[in-house]
C-alpha cells in the first residue's frame, strides 16, 4: 500500500509516531493509500526546518526566488497528465476537469506569483522638504497554509506561491481527504532545488495537526480555506495571538436568470455553474433564480440538460460528471434531498445515490434538481456543496435581490441580463464578493478574490496575497542639511 511521507527540512518523512489514516478512492470505495497522522512532533521538526531557513530565503535576491518558482511551475506542467490523473482518482473529479483546470492553475499560481514578485513595489513620500518616508514590505516569517478538499492542488498552490515569492517559509497542510497531489508537489519542490525548510507539508487531521498549525506560537499567519464553522474555530485560536488571517470560507451563491438574458448561454451557464465538479466548488450557482415569464420553459431545457451529465468512471476521459469525494459527504448531500422533501420540494430529477457499472461501491450522487422551496428554507439557507440545484421564479429586481442576500454567506453571484443598467443596479445591490455578469468562474489571478458575510474575511488574488504574507514598514528619514 503507498505510504504518503510528510515533506520536512527538503526530505520526504513518516510521521514521528508511525501513525497513518486511511485515504479512499471515491470511484470504488477502496482504500488505496495511507497518510501521516503527524502531530505536534513532526510540526516542531518542521517549524525549526522552516525557521532556520527563513534568514536566507527571505535575503535571497527575489529573481533567483522567483526561477525556482517557475521551475515548480515548469516541472508541474510536464507532469499535467499524471498530476490530474492522480486528482481525479483521489477526489473523484472527471479526469478532464483536473486536466483542463486544476493542474494547470497550480502551475500558473506559482508562475504568476514568481513573476508578480518581480514587479512588485514600494512607496515614498516627501513630507516636507526635510522629510522622507518609504515603504519595506518584509516577509512575515513563517506562516500557515491550510487547504480543502474540492481543488486540491489548486487552491493549496494559491496560498503556498505567493507566500513563497514574498519571502516567507511555509508549514502547508492540505486535506486529509484529498492528500495525494501535495505530496507528488513535495517531490517536485525537490527536483525544482527548493532550498531545505523553505516549503514543510504535513500531512494529518484538521482536527490534529490542523489545529497544532493555528496554535503554534511561531507561525505568524495562517491562510485558511475551507468551511465557515473551521474558519470560526481558527479565528478563535489565532485572533488573540495577533496572527494575521486570511479566510476563505462557504457559499450559497444565486445565479440569477432574467428574460432577456441570452437564454441559451444563460442555460448553459447556470448548468456548469450549478454542477461543475460536482457541483464541489464554493462558487458553485446552487440557488437558481429566473424571471417568471420564462420559468416553466427554462425549467423544461435546464433539467433537460442536467441529465446529460452522467455519473460515471471519473478516470475516462469523457466522463462528465464524477464521483463527491468520500463517503460522509454523499450521506450529507443525500440527507438534504431528505430535508428538500420535507420543506415541500419537489424533485425534479436525481435525487438519490447512483452506482456506475463496474463502480458498485463508489460515492457518486446523480446531479439533482428540486423546485418548490421556500427561499429562506433550510436547504435554500445551508450549504450543501453537493450536486443539488434549487429552482425558484421572481418577478422583480427587488424581490430577487431579498433572496439572494437571505443568506448568511456572500462569496459569489452570477448574473444573466442583457440590460446594462439592470446589471449595475443589480451588481451594487447584491451581497457578494464576486459578481459575474453573463459568466460564471472566470478568474483572472491579478484580480482580488474573497467573501462577505460568512464567507470570509480578507481578501486573495493579485498583489492582495502578497501584501498579506508581507508587513509593511514605514520609515520617516529626518534631514537637516537639505
Ligand atoms: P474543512 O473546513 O472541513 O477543512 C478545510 C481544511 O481545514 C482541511 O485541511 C482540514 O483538515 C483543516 N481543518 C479542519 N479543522 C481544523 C482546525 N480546527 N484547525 C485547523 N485546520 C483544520 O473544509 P472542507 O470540508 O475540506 O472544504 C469544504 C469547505 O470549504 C466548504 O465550506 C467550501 O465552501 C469551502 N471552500 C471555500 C473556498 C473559498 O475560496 N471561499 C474554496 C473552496 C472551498
Amino acid at each position: 500500500m503507498l505510504k504518503l511521507q510528510n515533506y520536512i527540512n527538503g526530505k520526504l518523512v513518516a510521521p514521528q509516531n508511525k501513525q497513518y489514516i486511511d485515504n479512499y478512492n471515491p470511484a470504488t470505495g477502496a482504500v488505496y493509500s495511507l497518510i501521516p497522522k503527524s502531530n505536534k512532533k513532526d510540526l516542531e521538526k518542521a517549524v525549526e526546518a522552516a525557521e532556520n531557513a527563513f534568514l536566507s530565503w527571505k535575503n535571497t535576491p527575489q529573481e533567483d526566488r522567483s526561477n525556482i518558482l517557475l521551475r515548480i511551475a515548469d516541472l508541474i506542467e510536464k507532469d499535467l497528465h499524471s498530476l490530474a490523473s492522480a486528482e481525479s482518482f483521489d477526489n473523484g473529479k472527471p479526469v478532464s476537469l483536473a486536466t483542463k483546470m486544476d493542474i494547470p492553475r497550480a502551475a500558473q499560481n506559482f508562475r504568476f506569483y514568481a513573476t508578480a514578485a518581480l514587479h512588485n513595489h514600494t512607496n515614498t513620500y516627501q513630507t516636507d522638504e526635510n522629510i522622507l518616508n518609504y515603504t519595506l514590505r518584509e516577509p512575515l516569517g513563517v506562516v500557515g497554509c491550510i487547504s480543502p478538499w474540492n481543488l486540491p492542488l489548486y487552491l493549496f498552490t494559491w496560498k503556498i506561491a505567493p507566500a513563497l515569492a514574498s519571502g516567507n517559509c511555509v508549514i502547508a497542510k492540505p486535506s486529509e481527504i484529498t492528500p495525494y497531489t501535495a505530496f507528488l508537489l513535495s517531490k517536485i519542490c525537490i527536483k525544482a532545488g527548493l532550498p531545505a525548510g523553505v516549503l514543510n507539508i504535513v500531512h494529518g487531521l484538521g482536527s490534529e495537526i490542523g489545529a497544532e498549525i493555528v496554535a503554534h506560537p511561531q507561525i505568524k499567519a495562517i491562510s485558511f480555506t475551507g468551511g465557515t464553522q473551521t474558519g470560526a474555530n481558527i479565528a478563535r485560536v489565532a485572533a488573540p495571538m495577533f496572527k494575521k488571517l486570511s479566510l476563505e470560507l462557504g457559499g450559497k451563491n444565486p445565479t440569477i436568470i432574467f428574460a432577456d438574458a441570452d437564454y441559451q448561454k444563460a442555460l448553459t451557464g447556470a448548468v456548469k455553474a450549478a454542477f461543475t465538479n460536482q457541483g464541489q466548488i464554493c462558487l458553485c450557482g446552487s440557488r437558481i433564480f429566473i424571471e417568471k415569464i420564462i420559468y416553466e420553459k427554462f425549467k423544461k431545457d435546464f433539467v433537460e440538460e442536467v441529465k446529460k451529465l452522467i455519473p460515471a468512471s471519473p478516470a475516462s476521459v469523457n466522463t462528465n460528471f464524477g464521483a463527491v469525494v468520500s463517503k460522509e459527504h454523499l450521506e450529507k448531500i443525500i440527507s438534504y434531498v431528505e430535508i428538500a422533501k420535507s420543506e415541500g420540494g419537489k424533485i425534479l430529477c436525481g435525487g438519490t445515490q447512483t452506482h456506475p457499472k463496474g463502480f458498485e461501491n463508489g460515492y457518486f450522487f446523480q446531479p439533482t434538481v428540486i423546485e418548490g422551496l421556500a427561499y429562506d428554507c433550510r436547504t435554500n439557507q445551508e450549504e450543501i456543496f453537493g450536486a443539488i440545484a434549487t429552482i425558484q421564479p421572481f418577478e422583480t429586481e427587488e424581490e430577487v435581490l431579498k433572496y439572494a442576500n437571505s443568506v448568511r454567506y456572500g462569496l459569489s453571484a452570477s448574473l444573466w441580463t442583457e440590460n446594462n443598467s439592470r446589471v449595475q443596479r443589480m451588481s451594487k445591490g447584491l451581497a457578494s464578493g464576486i459578481v459575474w455578469v453573463n459568466c460564471w468562474l472566470i478568474r483572472d489571478l491579478r484580480t482580488p478574490f474573497g467573501g462577505v458575510k460568512d464567507s470570509g474575511m480578507g481578501r486573495e488574488g493579485g498583489f492582495e496575497a502578497l501584501n498579506f504574507f508581507t508587513e509593511e514598514k514605514n520609515i520617516c528619514i529626518y534631514s537637516t542639511n537639505v
